[in-house]
């Protein structure tokens, strides 16, 4: 148990190059329940911060070879430091030194000789509210993840679908390199849903899904549930015979779930049709336009008879 609560002591790192401050900042900051790690300069404090990520850093001004400023500029340059409050503990006063102190990232400024009651507040408010910036900034994370995927099949929604289209419809357009566009439609859905129930539809929904994403491996591109039983596929700098290839894998790994459908009509197992379109954006051509198009060639591949791939050339 007691070892437990030893864990949860927040780390201060002291940065001061003279011993005797260093001293008595750690037996107060001791006495006040943190655990606490030292440095006697800039260099060693940089060191220091990316072993042992501390909670808050109290840094000194004036030391030789990099002074404070220079080492909280450092330091915020560092991956890790987004959060980690600077609390600058100098002798020096002057506007100058102030105003240099938090243009260089420093959080908040005490003077020496220091004022023990006004230091414990400032430690604990500035590490407090550091730990919930971060807390902040896992939720924000977190909800930025559920607006933009689908909550049954975990792969992108049509929200995200229609965000990443038009960015890489735009940076095609720039590169003038070429985009395709793929739509799949599930084979007699509504059929399946009837025979099966709407639950085993949605677990066919999520293997479906799945399925399209492992046979999706450039980084760029992206898979998205489109609609109901829709899912749409980019591919950036993908030219015809690329989006050829990939709905043809896409048709295939489908049969290949070999997901039992017996009141399909064209098979014995779950299929879907699959069109897709492929163009370089030019400056007068059209976003919606290469929707529609790679609409109408799924519309073709249903009535050509379905479980197959129809490209609008
Ligand atoms: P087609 O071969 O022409 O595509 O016929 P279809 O029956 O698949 O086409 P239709 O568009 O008529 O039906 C789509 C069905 O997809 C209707 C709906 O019940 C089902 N569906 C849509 N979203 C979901 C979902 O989230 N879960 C389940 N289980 N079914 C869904
Ligand atoms: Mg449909
Ligand atoms: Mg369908």
């Amino acid at each position: 148990m007691k070892a437990d609560v030893q864990e949860n002591k927040s780390l201060v790192l002291i940065v001061d190059d003279e011993p005797f401050i260093r001293m008595i900042l750690r037996h107060f900051l001791e006495r006040e329940g943190y655990k606490i790690v030292e440095a006697q300069n800039g260099i060693e404090a940089l060191t220091v911060f990316n072993q042992l990520h501390p909670d808050i850093v109290l840094l000194d001004a004036m030391m030789p070879d990099m002074d404070g400023f220079e080492c909280c500029t450092q330091l915020h340059s560092l991956d890790c430091s987004k959060y980690t409050p600077v609390l600058m503990v100098t002798g020096l006063e002057d506007q100058e030194s102030v105003d240099r102190a938090f243009e260089v990232g420093a959080m908040d400024y005490v003077t020496k000789p220091i004022h023990w009651a006004v230091l414990r507040q400032r430690v604990k408010r500035l590490i407090e509210q550091s730990h919930l910036q971060q807390k902040l900034e896992a939720v924000n994370v977190e909800l930025q993840r559920l607006v933009t995927i689908d909550g049954l099949t975990q792969v992108p929604n049509r929200r995200r679908f229609e965000e990443y289209f038009n960015q890489e419809w735009q940076r095609m357009k720039r590169d003038q390199q070429p985009l395709s566009l793929i739509v799949c439609d599930v084979d007699f859905f509504k059929l399946y849903n009837d025979t099966y129930g709407h639950r085993v539809g949605d677990r066919c929904l999520q293997e479906i899904a799945k399925a399209i994403k492992e046979i999706i491996k450039r980084p760029a591109d992206l898979v998205a549930r489109y609609g109901g039983e829709e899912f749409a596929v980019i591919l950036p700098n993908t030219d015809t015979e690329g989006a050829t290839y990939v709905a043809d894998k896409i048709c295939d790994a489908i049969r290949t779930l070999a997901i039992p459908h017996k009141n399909s009509q064209v098979s014995p197992h779950v299929t879907i049709s699959v069109g897709f379109t492929t163009e370089i954006p030019q400056p007068d051509s059209d976003l919606e336009e290469m929707i529609a198009a790679a609409d109408r060639a799924l519309y073709q591949a249903k009535a050509a008879g379905r479980d197959r791939y129809s490209s609008n050339h």
